[in-house]
């Protein structure tokens, strides 16, 4: 799958819009952040928001 590690969304590249780095980076339709990526399956998508954005002291996993 392709998700968003910003907002967890799951990403459907055809409804993608906007690019960033000179069209080479997609951005997010949901948030607007350039945290898409190709992974295999939302807890990788969850790994990922860990490292890139979370919180020293956020282990809270819904
Ligand atoms: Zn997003």
């Amino acid at each position: 799958m392709i998700g968003c590690y910003y907002c967890l969304n799951e990403i459907d590249m055809a409804k993608v819009e906007d690019y960033v780095d000179q069209g080479k980076t997609p951005l997010c339709y949901h948030c607007h952040v350039d945290a898409v990526a190709e992974v295999k399956d939302k807890s990788e998508l969850e790994a990922l928001n860990n490292k890139f954005f979370g919180e020293c002291d956020n282990e809270s996993v819904n």
